[in-house]
C-alpha cells in the first residue's frame, strides 16, 4: 500500500501553524489546545507548555495590511 502525502498542502499547514516557543521556558510548543477567532480579523491560539505547564496565547492577524 503506497500513502501519497499533499506535500503543498502540508507546508501550508506548517506555515499556519508556524512554530512556537514558550514565553516562559523557551520549550517549542506544537499545537494550541484552543483556538478562537476574535472579532476585528485574527485567530487566537491558547497554548499551554508541555514541559512548565505555563499558559500563553498567540495571535494571527487574518489580514496583511
Ligand atoms: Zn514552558
Amino acid at each position: 500500500m503506497q500513502i501519497h502525502i499533499d506535500t503543498a498542502r502540508l507546508s501550508r499547514l506548517r506555515a499556519f501553524a508556524a512554530p512556537t516557543r514558550c514565553p516562559h521556558c523557551g520549550d517549542p510548543m506544537l499545537a494550541p489546545f484552543m483556538s478562537e477567532f476574535v472579532e476585528g480579523g485574527e485567530i487566537r491560539h491558547h497554548w499551554e507548555c508541555d514541559a512548565c505547564g505555563e499558559p500563553s496565547s498567540t495571535s494571527i492577524p487574518l489580514t496583511t495590511h
